[in-house]
């Protein structure tokens, strides 16, 4: 669905991002691991067409897609999550997850889409009239995913979704990524959560400053020697 060849990105003369090279197969989970700074989320930016590749192709669908503006990439089928969130915090649940339907034309559709939403999350449902700002971490994270899904993505990008929450709320994100893969998004995943991460996903590739430092089936990884040392604690 998503082939990513030879991406080289920077950030001014300083490179991100150094000859990457990735796929993601319709259906699958894939995941993205690596140390801070790897270039995870430049890998995510790119492919969501917020930064500009220097050289490299992004295709989806079969498509070329890296260089386009990213509100066409979203149209093309591609939501990102971003690190951090990113959610309107003085705006209410309601009106966060209408921005995430900002580039649909059938407002029908869009409708039963936050319907859908409000069912999946019925935190939301409870809350769509309050302050985003007024969320918990989870809530809050809970709210990014939704609106992302608010565009109807056919590739859902998430980039630290369990970023600085409790054990609990991180297996909660996790059941709420599994629940949306099974009904049929592919998904793109950067998580710092190596053990769950490589339970969850089917293929994933681990990033060394700006390149790929080993890639493998998830399951595979899992009994990686270098893997168990650098992110398992075994
Ligand atoms: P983290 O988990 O910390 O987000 P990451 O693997 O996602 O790490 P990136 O954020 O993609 O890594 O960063 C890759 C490299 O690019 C790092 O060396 C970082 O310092 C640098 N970098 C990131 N954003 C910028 C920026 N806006 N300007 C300059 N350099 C940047």
């Amino acid at each position: 669905m998503l082939e990513v060849r030879g991406i080289e990105t920077f950030y001014g003369n300083i490179p991100a991002l150094r000859g990457i090279s990735i796929a993601v197969p319709a259906g699958g989970v894939v995941a993205i691991l690596g140390a801070n700074g790897a270039g995870k989320t430049t890998l995510m930016k790119t492919i969501a067409g917020v930064l500009r590749p220097r050289s490299g192709t992004v295709s989806f669908l079969g498509e070329e897609i890296a260089g386009l503006p990213s509100h066409r990439i979203v149209r093309r089928g591609i939501s990102l999550v971003p690190e951090g969130r990113a959610i309107l915090s003085r705006m209410t649940v309601r009106e966060n997850l209408e921005m995430g339907a900002f580039t649909r034309s059938d407002a029908k559709a869009a409708g039963r889409d936050m319907d859908l939403v409000m069912e999946r999350f019925p935190v939301l449902k409870e809350r769509a009239g309050q302050l985003a700002g007024s969320l918990s971490g989870g809530e809050q994270q809970m709210l990014a995913i939704a609106r992302a899904l608010m565009s109807a993505p056919k590739l859902l990008l998430l980039d630290e979704p369990t970023l600085g929450l409790a054990p609990l709320v991180v297996a909660d994100i996790f059941a709420i990524i599994r629940e949306i893969n099974a009904t049929g998004t592919t998904i793109l995943l950067v998580e710092q959560n190596v053990r769950q991460a490589l339970k969850d996903s089917s293929y994933a590739y681990v990033f060394e400053t700006g390149k790929i430092a080993l890639s493998g089936p998830s399951r595979e990884l899992l009994q990686e020697p270098r893997i168990k040392a650098s992110y398992l604690g075994q």
